[in-house]
């Protein structure tokens, strides 16, 4: 086996191959081949399902019988698709013999030709091969550049092609085409593309074509949701945005996992955002945004969770509006979603809830304009976000109007991160249960019958501390 090949996209374009072989294999190879124009010859003893379709058809020809060398007569290319290893070997070398390459499907010691893993992005091809040594790092590598290239490269390189002239003429020297088309990817033209806005993509490259000035080149802000902390829970575009950033402001809550996935070489602002730690105000995450935005760059403004939720993304959209800057904004896994999920809490459930609603008591003033009636009614769930500092008033006023004491409640401390800690109890045990295991932020509470299949479905990190466990059963005992 030659570890060494020649990488060749072959036009085959109404030019004959043979494929040999009338089973699912062979259909598989047929159709890769049709799709790029060729006219297909099929030789086997007999075909099977969908072959028999296209015979009939006259979308292949069909060579009935075991094979023969004339089949070989005027072909391009050989594909050998038996699953009878002495008919493939015959078939190789009889295609040696007459200087044709072939390809004996799962053999690369009889093939002249490989076939690469392929993505395919519209016009885009981006074609894999280990010569056959290594098929699963191949796939392995494939699927991440399914993930890192979006259908907007297809889309990109439509574009491109429909404007090749005009392209051509007002850049006629090579060097000054490719420095053009670095700015023009850092410019908004793939991000209009994602988010279908095909007419003011054409606009940006029209219009970068036509500026070519580098002070037009312009800015953009992300809003990006990290999600709750499991790198893992992150959307593609989030990953994507963060390998294209040039500058990240994110805040204290985002995990280093997350992190660690963005571009080394961009550059990382934190933006602290809570009480008690160096504070950035609202006012100055919007000054950051639009100073580097207007400098040209790629801002991701990575927030914990989702970006709208409780994350102040509705004010920084419309600063960002405002003032002209593009943006789009990338949902992530909310933190009620995610503590709910990784506790074994189902948020709703027929017997139990049939509403869920997202609440934050971050303070005094905020817990005097909630609607104290509609939250303490049965058979729904409450998510509280930031509730861990009033914990107190938010059980005393539940119970006053009119939620049972004996609601199950769950306290979710770091939810989908390794040191995940959840505690369970119930409404009128909730501040003891919190002081007792010293619950600290990020935490979210989550009240309702629901809460308390954390006991019997939790499957995340440790069992969830609940009352009936001996070690709190003396810790109870200890502090009364
Ligand atoms: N935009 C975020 C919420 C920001 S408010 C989101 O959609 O999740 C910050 C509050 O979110 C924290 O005080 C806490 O209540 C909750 N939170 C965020 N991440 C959390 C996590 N990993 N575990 C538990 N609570 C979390």
């Amino acid at each position: 086996m030659n570890n060494r090949l020649f990488p060749l996209f072959a036009d085959l374009r109404n030019r004959p191959v043979l494929v040999v072989g009338g089973g699912v294999v062979a259909l598989r190879k047929i159709m890769a081949l049709q799709s790029a124009g060729a006219r297909v010859r099929v030789g086997a003893p007999e075909l099977h399902g969908e072959l028999q379709k296209l015979a009939a058809n006259n979308e292949i020809d069909y060579l009935p019988g075991k094979f023969q060398e004339d089949w070989l007569n005027d072909v391009w290319l050989v594909v050998a698709a038996t699953d009878d290893n002495q008919v493939n070997q015959l078939i190789a070398v009889a295609a040696e013999a007459r200087r044709l390459f072939v390809n004996v499907v799962d053999d690369a010691e009889l093939s002249s030709y490989q076939v690469p893993s392929v993505i395919e992005r519209g016009p885009l091809q981006i074609a894999i091969s280990s010569a056959g040594a290594a098929p699963m790092l191949a796939r392995h590598i494939r699927e991440k550049l399914e993930a890192q290239f979006d259908e907007s490269y297809g889309s990109l390189t439509a574009l491109l092609a429909q404007h090749r002239e005009r392209i051509r003429q007002h850049l006629p020297v090579l060097p000054q085409r490719r420095r053009w088309f670095e700015k023009l990817l850092q410019g908004p033209v793939l991000s209009l593309l994602r988010q279908r806005q095909t007419i003011k993509a054409e606009h940006a490259l029209l219009s970068a074509l036509s500026q070519q000035d580098p002070q037009a080149k312009q800015g953009s802000v992300a809003l990006v949701g990290a999600g709750p902390g499991d790198a893992g829970l992150l959307t593609l575009r989030a990953l994507r945005l963060l390998n294209e950033a040039d500058v990240i402001l994110h805040d204290r809550l985002v995990s280093k996992e997350v992190l660690a996935l963005a571009r080394r070489d961009a550059e990382f602002i934190e933006v602290a955002k809570e009480s008690g730690h160096h504070y950035t105000t609202q006012d100055r995450i919007h000054a950051l945004l639009l100073e580097h935005a207007k400098a040209g760059k790629r801002v991701v403004r990575l927030k914990g969770g989702d970006p709208f939720i409780f994350g102040r993304g509705g004010e920084e959209c419309e600063v960002l509006r405002a003032n002209d800057i593009p943006f789009e904004v990338v949902p992530g896994v909310t933190a009620a979603l995610a503590c709910a999920a990784y506790a074994g809490i189902p948020l709703t459930h027929r017997d139990h809830s049939q509403s869920l609603r997202f609440v934050t008591a971050h303070c005094a003033k905020s817990e005097d304009t909630l609607d104290w009636q509609q939250l303490a009614a049965e058979k729904q769930t409450l998510a509280v976000y930031m509730g861990v500092a009033s914990l107190d008033r938010l059980q005393n006023k539940l119970i006053e109007y009119g939620r049972s004491p004996n609601t199950p409640i769950a306290l979710i401390e770091n939810g989908s991160r390794p040191e995940q800690r959840v505690v369970t109890g119930t409404l009128v045990t909730l501040s003891q249960r919190a002081l007792l295991h010293q619950v600290k932020s990020p935490a979210l509470l989550i009240i309702g019958e629901v809460a308390a299949f954390a006991n019997s479905l939790h499957w995340f990190g440790a069992a969830p501390l609940g009352v009936t466990d001996m070690q709190t059963k003396h810790s109870l005992l200890a502090a009364a």
